[in-house]
């Protein structure tokens, strides 16, 4: 098992303290896969991992059955925590972003096993009719993604192309969200309603906003992004806090972030990326 920080402080400091984040008991999961597949990610950090493995996944599906967990999409959560409902407890929300094929080979059979529904956001670029290639990897095909619908999965958007929205010009990002929204809604016959910001969520409240603006516009209701914690009363619905799984999280550290003892993480990942910001504006400055 890799030395990580993050668990450390997790199951050494948070945990025994009971120190959870916003939302105390009243808050609901909602967990960030990517991509259910042995592939080997050793030479990247814990934190950073996307993979998680099959047997892996079908253990932390054990765990959600076996605690009581009731999977919701991301619009009965939002309704739940709006209406203080008492299923809150047991809600869980489970997404998978990129689209990837291993999705409909591996992941979705123990969903099924387990009577568990989940969202999966969609690069629409990369989801055609045969399949295409994203970051090395076979994406879902749309006669997939129709068949998945039919088992009770929901999609959102991940954009078209999958880019670095922060400094794109809002022109485009319209463009990125309003046409992965429309193909989405045209290939399944129903209205697309969340979607997920692709890589890092960036500290610029002026961005966030006029992004909230545009999502509003072109008619999404929800949407998540790489903040870490529970969504909570206190959460930006159109920005909704997710917690990163993957091979690394075993039994105990997955319970943990469930419970809430993982979400300390999310000041110390603001941090960093205001340091990020800082260096960069700076470097930027050097350079003009
Ligand atoms: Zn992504």
């Amino acid at each position: 098992m890799d030395f990580r920080l993050d668990r450390l402080g997790t199951l050494c400091i948070a945990k025994p303290l009971g120190w959870r984040g916003p939302g105390g008991n009243c808050a609901i999961p909602i967990l960030m896969y990517h991509s259910i597949t042995e592939e080997d990610q050793a030479g990247v950090r814990g934190y950073y991992r996307t993979a998680t493995a099959p047997h892996i996944f079908t253990a932390q599906m054990g765990i959600l059955k076996e605690a009581g967990y009731v999977t919701i999409g991301l619009g009965e959560a939002v309704r739940r925590l709006k209406e203080s409902s008492p299923d809150i407890s047991c809600s869980v929300v489970i997404t998978f972003d990129d689209g990837f094929r291993d999705f409909y080979t591996k992941a979705a059979p123990v969903l099924h096993e387990h009577g568990f529904s989940a969202t999966v956001f969609l690069p629409t670029a990369y989801i055609g009719d045969s399949p295409c290639i994203f970051k090395g990897k076979d994406c879902l095909t749309w006669d997939e993604v129709g068949e998945l619908q039919k088992q009770g999965i929901s999609f959102g958007s991940h954009t078209v192309n999958h880019p670095k929205l922060y400094g794109m010009s809002f022109e485009k990002i319209t463009q990125e969200v309003m046409v992965s929204k429309d193909t989405i809604e045209q290939k399944t016959g129903c209205a697309t309603e969340s979607f997920a910001y692709p890589y890092a969520f960036p500290e610029d409240s002026s961005f966030r906003k006029k992004l909230r603006h545009t999502l509003l516009l072109a008619g999404y209701k929800n949407g998540v992004c790489t903040t870490i914690g529970r969504f909570s009363a206190k959460s930006d619905p159109l920005f909704i806090e997710r917690l990163p799984v993957n091979s690394n999280d075993e039994s105990q550290f997955f319970r943990s972030k469930l419970q809430g003892s993982y979400d300390w993480v999310a000041r110390p990942q603001r941090a960093l990326k205001l340091v990020r910001n800082w260096m960069e504006s700076k470097r930027r400055g050097e350079d003009s």
